[in-house]
């Protein structure tokens, strides 16, 4: 049976990577300290004996016993609120915790994919934005602690690439919604559908004119399963074209929710980017992939998963 580490694990995008290693007969050593993460997300795969959770912060030395073929590195804070509040954390894990893995995966010999994000195109000067575009980043302004420790873990996979012949993969993933998010840390689509589910108004930040890509989980999952099993080694995006704006998605969601929300207007935050859309051509060419789920059929699944969870789990997504 093939084995594969999975960090951060217990967090939104790593428990649903758990979800889909399990099913296609892999052997998961799931790993996390917990930080921004619920056990609650990976709690239904403890009795499977070809699953072990490991509560570990991956920025300390990680040790993995016996063999292993693969290791995705998802541990990280991933809203700008988790990452506002725990700036070192944030840099830490993408740099310290990156080279730990890089390490391990050198003395396994296994396979790593890193979790890379949109955000190193920054407040992007081209659009959309192409894996050749350098971006637009501040490195000292309040999102630069994680902007620059994924830009910092990009490089430092390439260099153990380049230099150890480490089989590496980069994924540059683009916003990505779906079950197991919170509802109040930061992320637009949980953010408004839970001030809809509690009947208040839904906060937009600036004008509601600035764009973003929203991509299906599920849609994601598969672009990131088929990366790994790629040869490319070059970063790739992941993510959805179909731009919107953050004012529309406000009215599909009260649209969906068939509530009457008003839209409350807040000051735009320091550095948040104007627009952001993935050009997926090269993930198209290379991987064959391309997101299948429609945003209305997306936000319907999401909406009808919070709306199922009973009002004390419902309290406990809220923080
Ligand atoms: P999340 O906060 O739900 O999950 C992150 C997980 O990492 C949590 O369970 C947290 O406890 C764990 N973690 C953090 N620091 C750790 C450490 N030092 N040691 C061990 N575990 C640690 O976030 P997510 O949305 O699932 O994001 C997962 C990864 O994907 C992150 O690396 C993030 O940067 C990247 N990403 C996500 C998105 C998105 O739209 N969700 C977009 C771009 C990039």
């Amino acid at each position: 049976m093939k084995k594969v580490l999975i960090t951060g694990a217990a967090g939104f995008l790593g428990s649903h990577l758990c979800d889909r290693f399990v099913k296609e007969g892999f052997y998961v050593i799931a790993m996390d300290n917990l930080i921004t993460g619920d056990l609650k997300n990976i709690e239904h795969l403890f009795p499977l004996e070809q699953f072990e959770f490991c509560h570990h912060d991956v920025s300390k030395f990680v040790h993995v016993s016996g063999k292993l073929d693969y290791i995705l590195h998802f541990a990280s804070p991933a809203s700008p609120i988790d990452y506002l509040k725990i700036p070192i954390q944030t840099l830490k894990v993408g740099s310290l915790g990156t080279l730990n893995l890089l390490g391990l995966a050198k003395s396994k010999k296994a396979t790593i994919l890193v979790a890379s994000t949109s955000e190193v195109y920054g407040d992007p000067l081209v659009h959309p934005q192409n894996e050749d575009y350098y971006g637009n980043v501040s490195p000292v302004g309040p999102r630069g602690v994680y902007d620059e420790a994924k830009r910092f873990m990009e490089s430092i996979t390439m260099a153990y690439h380049r230099f150890h012949g480490l089989d590496t993969r980069i994924v540059r993933i683009f916003n990505t919604y779906g079950s197991r998010m919170r509802l109040n840390d930061g992320r637009v689509v949980p953010a408004f559908m839970g001030q809809a589910l509690r009947g208040e108004g839904l906060s937009i930040f600036g004008d509601g004119s600035q764009t973003r890509s929203f991509c299906y989980i599920d849609d994601q999952i598969e672009g990131i399963y088929r990366l790994l099993f790629s040869d490319y080694r070059n970063p790739i995006n992941i993510g959805n074209p179909h731009e919107i704006t953050i004012k529309e998605l406000a009215e599909e969601i009260i649209k969906l929710t068939g509530t009457n929300q008003k839209i409350v207007y807040k000051p735009l935050p320091q550095d948040d980017p104007l627009q952001r859309q993935p050009d997926i051509t090269r993930a198209k060419e290379i991987l064959g992939w391309e997101p299948k789920v429609k945003r209305k059929e997306g936000l319907k699944i999401v909406y009808d998963y919070f709306k199922s969870l009973d009002p004390e789990e419902l309290q406990r997504r809220e923080h």
